[in-house]
């Protein structure tokens, strides 16, 4: 059944008063962005609490299964209930309409029987993996002339009739929940697939993205982004040493994340001049550490442009030299807002899971270098000491300041 009608469940933990509407208003909003991205005609309304997709375009332009996808990369929605939306009709109408949702949802085939067969092939024995199922009906609508019990009741009798043999009641611990809402129309579901989950985006203000061609930086900003954040990114190239294909293969990761996270804002930066000024006047064992603390500074000035309160950095502790508890002080240190380091305490495996969960794996281990992969020393210190990490970046007094200020203005923006 290509369903024209979904309605979209949201976590309502903290969401009380004034911020309910604020958060309803974002979710909305997120989700006419991600159906934006599908082909088809939607309209987003709000009612009592709920939110419907109601599709208004021709229906083959439009594909139920593609709403679905789109829908599961909105953050704050925990469920998504394809529905059969029909008019009021009399109690033997919605019946009809229940076994009409069944028959095409489960592939079954309704047959009738003459009134006296049909009461007892109800209470003949079910087939071995017959359905078991529970009506569930709510009638938002006090007018609607039977009660949700007899409503109840009654679609479970016919629906054992329309089936023999292929269903049967269990109200414990059903297959199949069929809810049945009686409000200005009438709404039948069954599934309800998960969302999700998070804060809708844009709820939690912005933060910047240092965001590289590995695995672990699209994994961290997704996580940010789950939280409601908006974002906005910063990736670092170092043209020729780095290739035309590395730049794009993080254009497309921006790409991926912006799917989950609504549209980004990428400043790509040429860190050529000041990885070769480091490389020059440093100690190469301390290449990387002294290259990130500069990526900090320079994201940061993005950050301030694009509104953005903090920074959010894929990093795990001693996943890497540059990743040791001393490393990460260091790095910690140049930055004067908030770095967000949501990876902080996982394994590798567990980042690739949830890369590959979320799209961005395949695209992370294409072998493209980027800039820090290039300017690497064979022994990078693993525990750096502030003091000495400054008394380095001091020989680079007379540089630096013009070499990070042409890096920011010189930067391109791309509009993902
Ligand atoms: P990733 O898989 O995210 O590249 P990594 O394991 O390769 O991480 P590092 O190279 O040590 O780790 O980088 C640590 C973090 O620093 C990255 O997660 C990212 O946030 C940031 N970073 C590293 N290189 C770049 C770059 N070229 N541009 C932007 N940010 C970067
Ligand atoms: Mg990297």
């Amino acid at each position: 059944m290509n369903f024209r009608t979904f309605l979209l469940k949201y976590g309502e933990i903290g969401i009380k008063g004034k911020n309910r509407g604020q958060f309803e208003d974002a979710l909305a909003a997120q989700v006419r962005h991600a159906l934006s991205q599908v082909e088809g005609e939607y309209e987003v309304t709000k009612e009592q609490g709920r939110i419907y997709v109601n599709v208004t375009g021709p229906e083959d332009r439009f594909d139920a299964d593609e709403v679905m996808e789109a829908l599961k990369r909105v953050f704050g929605l925990v469920g998504i209930c394809p529905v059969l939306k029909v008019p009021v009709a009399d109690p033997e109408g919605i019946v009809q309409d229940a076994i009409r949702f069944i028959a095409q949802t489960y592939g079954l085939t309704p047959v009738s029987l003459p009134e006296d067969k049909a009461g007892r092939m109800a209470e003949a024995e079910p087939d071995q993996g017959a359905i078991s199922f529970k009506v569930h009906t709510r009638r938002a609508n006090k007018q609607y002339p039977v009660s949700s019990m007899e409503m109840d009741a009654l679609v479970g009798e016919k629906l054992l009739n329309a089936f023999p043999g292929k269903m049967k009641v269990d109200v414990h611990h059903p297959d199949l929940m069929l809810y049945i809402e009686i409000r200005e129309e009438v709404y039948l579901y069954s599934k309800i697939v998960p969302g999700p989950g998070g804060m809708p985006v844009g709820t939690n203000g912005r933060a910047q993205l240092l965001l590289s061609g590995g695995i672990d930086s699209p994994v961290a900003g997704w996580m940010i982004a789950k939280r409601g954040v908006a974002l906005d990114a910063t990736y670092f190239h170092a043209p020729p040493y780095t290739s035309e294909r590395a730049k794009q293969k993080v254009v497309d990761l921006a790409r991926l994340v912006a799917r989950y996270s609504g549209p980004i804002r990428l400043h790509v930066v040429n860190f050529t001049g000041i990885q070769l000024a480091i490389y020059d006047r440093c100690p190469h064992d301390e290449l990387t550490i002294i290259m990130r603390r500069y990526m900090m500074k320079i994201a940061e000035e993005f950050a301030r442009k694009d509104g953005s309160m903090g920074l959010i950095t894929g990093e795990s502790i001693g996943q890497v030299a540059s990743q040791t508890i001393q490393s990460l002080v260091c790095t910690d240190d140049a930055a004067t807002m908030p770095v967000f380091r949501p990876l902080i305490g996982f394994d590798k495996q567990d980042i690739i899971d949830v890369s590959v969960k979320i799209g961005t794996y395949d695209t992370s281990i294409q072998p493209f270098e980027d800039c820090c992969t290039i300017f690497v020393a064979k022994h990078p210190v693993t525990k750096p000491r502030l003091d000495i990490i400054k008394r380095s970046e001091e020989k680079l007094k007379d540089v630096i300041d013009e070499l990070l200020e042409k890096a920011v203005a010189e930067a391109e923006t791309i509009r993902i």
